[in-house]
């Protein structure tokens, strides 16, 4: 029956209708892939032989994941019952906000940082207090602390953060997780391959502390949907309450043994990135772009203004870039995923041709 103007449907909860929408950019993305952070080549071949090699009969059972579960734990220096598998890390976002925030909770987020912490959290009956970084966009680590509060239940630090590509040390980790024991510390390490610091020694150690990683990135698994939570086992068990044991499917658990064994792929990725980043800020440099230091697989860069028409421009070119402008305090800001030395090239081309079109049309850079 085609739905009407009159049709009434049933409503969904108030916090549901309160909810932050969010509609990532993923249409026409036949191009070069600097919007999303993503690997932009391909994964480990040894993945795409285990794929080749699944068999119809396998995909007719449920997927199985506490095996592989401690595959991975064993590789992290951990103990099975405190790794969890999850569909991909915005799940593990999802599930450990699910499992931890409650009415008159508080989630503490300096920002700008990556949106679905804030998704998910509008989806709980808590409250987000955010804490807006200075211009240099570097980890407000002081302003964080004074607004620890006995509330604060959930601490989410992207380390390295997105947008803006900076790094919170060890040390400011440790004292957040000391001086707020009632939260949950959660440090997504979503670029850690990019960076190279880690907290995972700490885990079940720092009692509050939650680690997050995914394979969306380096390992080039974005499509697969593979990410993970590692804290002290019995955090894990309320955690595993909430998760679907069946949320992370068959084809990525038979994957992720073989991502993780092959470093030498991982290796070489990381190292193209790097070498690639470092080459490209000297160009955005000579260019007169500026830029912030960035520890991950993508730099933030001002542009101004007019940050549309060089995302459109790029966008022609085949280059596509993501406009960080609506994030709180990037105004005029637009980040650039770096991938290998070779897509770089095409990307600093499409990046001179749509600055110089942008200044002969007079226009503020
Ligand atoms: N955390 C951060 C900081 C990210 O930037 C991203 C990817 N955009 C994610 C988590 C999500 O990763 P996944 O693909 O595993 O859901």
């Amino acid at each position: 029956m085609a739905e009407t103007a009159t049709t009434v449907i049933p409503a969904p909860r108030a916090r549901v209708q309160a909810m932050m929408e969010y509609h990532p950019p993923l249409g026409s993305r036949d191009a070069l892939r600097l919007d999303f952070n993503e690997n932009t080549l391909e994964c480990s071949p040894q993945v795409r032989e285990v794929l080749g090699k699944i068999s119809a009969g396998s995909l007719t059972r449920y997927p199985e994941r506490e095996p592989v579960e401690a595959i991975v734990a064993a590789k992290l220096g951990l103990r099975a019952e405190q790794v969890a598998l999850t569909n991909g890390v915005d799940e593990a976002i999802h599930v450990l906000f699910e499992t931890f925030l409650d009415e008159g909770d508080e989630l503490l987020l300096p920002v700008p940082t990556y949106t679905m912490y804030q998704v998910y959290a509008s989806a709980t009956d808590a409250r987000v207090v955010t804490v807006q970084a200075a211009d240099d966009l570097q980890f407000p680590f002081e302003q964080l602390l004074k607004s620890v509060s006995p509330r604060t239940k959930v601490i989410a630090i992207a380390n390295p953060n997105s947008p803006s590509g900076s790094v919170a040390t060890r040390e400011q980790l440790l004292e957040l997780a000391r001086r707020a024991p009632q939260a949950v510390l959660l440090v997504d390490e979503a670029y850690f391959h990019f960076y190279g610091e880690t907290l995972v020694d700490l885990v079940g150690t720092v009692p509050n502390l939650v680690l997050a990683r995914t394979f969306s990135k380096a390992y080039g698994l974005a499509g697969l949907r593979l990410g993970l939570l590692a804290g002290p086992a019995e955090m894990m068990r309320w955690v595993r309450r909430v998760l679907s044991p069946y949320s992370v499917n068959s084809l990525a658990l038979a994957c992720l043994p073989a991502a993780m064994e092959d470093t030498e792929y991982l290796d070489w990725y990381v190292g193209e990135v790097l070498v690639a980043r470092a080459e490209f800020e000297k160009k955005l440099d000579a260019a007169g772009v500026r830029r912030w230091p960035s520890r991950t697989n993508f730099v933030l860069v001002e542009i101004g203004a007019r940050h549309k028409e060089f995302v459109e421009r790029m966008r022609a070119a085949g280059v596509l870039v993501r406009d960080r402008s609506s994030d709180p305090g990037c105004d005029g800001r637009v980040r650039i995923t770096i991938g290998t030395r070779e897509q770089m090239k095409k990307a600093v081309v499409a990046l001179h041709d749509a600055l110089a079109a942008l200044r002969a049309e007079g226009g503020e850079r």
